[in-house]
């Protein structure tokens, strides 16, 4: 395996975090982000991820109440990933993928000025976009973007705010949703009883446009790059593998918010629709990936990038 790349903090438009443990706190309006831009390599793709937020967050009600302590038992889990006094730093990053002049971004964070339930996520004001660019990335050079499911804090970026409208930020691209994905929604729709605004503002707007595309669960955007169903979180959910002369990952969307479900599988966030089915992904997922070479991005994880391997207590995540 070649050298892993990682360029760490670069400078860029608009600097507000100092790094992994700094961190904004605030909830409400006028929040401002992590700011945060990585690189990594795998095989001829570039991975960059851009980070909107890492949030310390209480344990509860992300994950169970009765679980709050078992973070203890993990003394790998702290600082990175939950705080000496247990909460937890749940991060949101979008990660970009470039290879042979393709551009393809995976999952697009919760977006700025947007009425939100989550209060840590109402009206985001977040140097997103511009973290971005400054990474060299011109919206207009993204070709295709990539949802692995449609919860409001993998969607937000899909659009921005324009004269009152939401429009696409990235208009030539192909946005890839999920067709059973796609399908769950029509149904919560249908409901009434959810908070779907974030289908509104930041996913019809795409369709309106005319730049979605419904795919399957195991489709393929190119040879190095293809979907892997992983449901439960949501009903429709994909990972995306990527495959490059002969190093392998996998971008992992929400079967994990946080390393400690590596550890403990059956801890389910409170976002996973399908409780059992989403712990029997988390189980196979280890089973498939664990000690084996195949490094995860994690979009949840404020360390994003590791391996699953087993030490004396079980599985644990190991960072590049
Ligand atoms: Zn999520």
């Amino acid at each position: 395996m070649d050298p892993i790349r990682e360029a760490g903090t670069e400078p860029h438009a608009v600097q507000v975090a100092a790094g992994p443990a700094a961190g904004h706190t605030a909830v409400g309006s006028d929040k401002r982000g992590e700011s945060r831009i990585r690189h990594w390599e795998v095989g001829d793709v570039k991975i960059t991820s851009i980070m909107e937020t890492a949030d310390r967050i209480p344990w509860a009600p992300l994950f169970p109440a009765e679980t709050s302590e078992h973070y203890k038992k993990y003394a790998w889990l702290v600082p990175n990933f939950v705080t000496p006094q247990g909460q937890i730093i749940l991060a949101v990053q979008a990660f970009v993928l470039e290879i042979r002049g393709r551009r393809i971004v995976i999952d697009t964070c919760v977006g700025n000025g947007r009425g939100r339930e989550v209060p840590q996520c109402e009206n985001l004001q977040t140097a997103f976009l511009e973290d971005f660019k400054s990474a060299g990335f011109d919206p207009n050079s993204i070709d295709t973007v990539l949802c692995t499911h449609l919860h409001f804090d993998h969607v937000g970026w899909n659009t921005r705010l324009e004269n009152g409208r939401w429009v696409p930020t990235f208009p030539k691209a192909r946005y890839l949703f999920g067709h059973r994905e796609w399908e769950y929604w029509q149904e919560v729709l249908k409901e009434n009883n959810h908070d779907v605004r974030h289908i509104v503002d930041s996913v019809q707007p795409i369709l309106d446009a005319g730049l979605a595309d419904f795919v399957e669960t195991n489709h393929r955007v190119m040879d190095e790059i293809w979907l892997e169903p992983s449901h439960g979180h949501t009903p429709g959910h994909v990972s995306v593998r990527v495959s490059s002369r002969g190093q392998e990952a996998i971008v992992t969307g929400d079967v994990f918010h946080n390393p400690v479900q590596l550890a403990e599988p059956e801890i389910c966030s409170v976002g996973c629709v399908d409780k059992e089915m989403s712990r029997q992904t988390r189980r196979e997922f280890i089973a498939r990936y664990g000690d084996g070479p195949v490094r995860l991005f994690a979009v949840h994880f404020n360390e994003p990038v590791g391996r699953v391997v087993r030490d004396s207590q079980g599985w644990r995540f190991s960072t590049d």
